[in-house]
């Protein structure tokens, strides 16, 4: 997704060629676009051009661009305090932890904050070897849990592969994924009955006794927008019960209205122990993360230390961005507004798209968070890139890309599929008309199908 211009490289460009090493990225070939601007649902590059933000970033500008009350409460907390050893408290901190224990499900009343999700994940991890006494974390297959070692040791993306050997202790399995399902089931049902089976065989093959957690993303991100069959967390949930096993949900993508839920979790009634949290819990605007946790596990370290901190732990200006934030999705009604924009208008939008494309083979999601899955073939399924595709193999996919870009539309591809993952404050009318580009762009994608 490169644009290249030689004419006259600005400053930025001109310095970004030479010494920013971006995040997965080769930078000899990596020509990032220089952003120079954004507000709401939108962002422009230092040449202008503008987009409308159909990826929320890294799904995690839920309130959108440059909102203005957010903006003000960094502002007044930066007068304030700016930053403090975590060891103190302060307002900011105690308060984001007060708002995000009253959010959270069950007894999950404590907070262990952490600069972004990878490192709850670390902590939630921790927690859970230190609770349980045991080693052994179980993840799935298609999962993505952050870039730090261990939590990418954790994750079930190809994008781990480089880092191997991982971790030891880390066990997988199969979630479920009916359009592509590991088990050969035919139907929703059957998916969640098998993949349970599955589960508790591998939890009988590792060894309940040494099993600290599950972990998982409630709702996959990353790897596909997998929503996990009604029945399928709450049989996780009793699985773990069973056997003394925590379950840590990783809501680092899912949480803060992504989902139409405060947390994804909500949607099926599921507790579980630990939730890991980071991007919509302030939007991105300061980095923050976090650990959700129970207060059973709470209970492990009121009298022995929890061994684990950051020197950013509890950032008063990351935490008065949540509070902001949390705020603005309060009055602002947000996270009904996104189980409606995606029942309303994402649904019934790439529902229609389906029956004109040959190349959209599935269409999934809840909330603003979304996918279509692109095929070459919807009789054998074969997807319109080979799996974890690179260049001039991932070709169709890179021209379905800049089909959108061209149009305005910045899209959120991974592999064979786009991602819809708007800002839930997205203009209910730019919404559509970002879905009727996407419409148009996906003719270059039909020309690779088969027939
Ligand atoms: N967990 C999930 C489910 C994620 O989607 C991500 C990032 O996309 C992470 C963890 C890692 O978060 P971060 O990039 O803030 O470390």
């Amino acid at each position: 997704d490169s644009v290249r211009d030689d004419a006259a490289p600005s400053a930025a460009r001109r310095s970004d060629r030479k010494h920013v090493l971006h995040s997965w990225s080769a930078h000899g070939t990596f020509e990032p676009i220089v952003i120079a601007g954004s507000e709401g649902a939108y962002f422009w590059d230092e040449d202008g051009r503008r987009w409308l933000d159909f990826s929320s970033q890294l799904v995690n500008v839920n309130v959108g661009h440059q909102h203005p009350k957010l903006i003000a409460a960094i502002r007044l907390q930066a007068e304030k305090l700016c930053t403090v050893a975590p060891y103190h408290a302060n307002e900011a901190t105690s308060e984001a932890a007060r708002l995000i224990a009253e959010l959270a499900p069950g007894d999950l009343n404590r907070v262990f904050f952490t600069n972004g999700g990878a490192e709850a994940v670390e902590n939630a991890i921790r927690m859970a070897r230190l609770h349980t006494g045991r080693h052994k974390v179980l993840t799935a297959y298609r999962s993505y849990h952050g870039a730090t070692a261990g939590a990418l040791a954790a994750s079930g993306d190809p994008r781990r592969w480089p880092s191997e050997p991982g971790a030891p202790g880390i066990a997988r399995f199969w979630g479920p994924y009916p359009y592509r399902s590991a088990f050969h089931a035919d139907s929703a049902q059957e998916e969640c009955e098998r993949a349970l089976a599955h589960l508790a065989d591998t939890v009988m093959a590792e060894g309940a006794h040494a099993i600290a957690a599950v972990l998982l993303e409630t709702v996959v991100g990353g790897n596909g927008i997998l929503v996990p069959p009604d029945g399928y967390l709450q049989g996780v949930r009793a699985l773990c019960d069973a056997h003394g096993i925590l379950m840590i949900a990783d809501e680092v993508m899912t949480g803060f209205g992504r989902c139409g839920e405060w947390f994804a979790v909500d949607r099926w009634n599921v507790v579980p122990d630990l939730i890991t949290f980071a991007k919509g819990v302030n939007s991105g605007y300061v980095p923050l993360g976090g650990v959700i946790v129970s207060d059973a596990v709470a209970a492990s370290f009121a009298t022995r230390a929890y061994p684990g901190g950051l020197t950013y732990s509890g950032h008063p200006l990351a935490c008065a961005a949540a509070v902001a934030c949390i705020g603005i999705y309060k009055e602002e009604n947000l996270i009904v507004r996104a189980r409606r924009l995606g029942e309303e208008v994402i649904a019934p939008a790439l529902r229609a798209m389906q029956a004109r494309h040959p190349s959209i083979g599935d269409v999934r999601g809840l909330g603003a968070f979304w996918a279509i899955e692109l095929v070459r073939d919807r009789a054998t399924r074969e997807p319109l890139v080979p799996f974890n595709a690179s260049g001039p193999a991932d070709a169709p996919m890179a021209e379905f890309a800049a089909a959108c870009k061209q149009r305005g539309l910045w899209p959120f591809v991974v592999s064979n599929r786009l991602h819809i993952v708007p800002p839930l404050i997205i203009d209910e009318q730019a919404l559509r008309d970002g879905l009727s580009i996407v419409d148009e762009a996906l003719q270059v994608a039909d020309r690779h199908c088969a027939g």
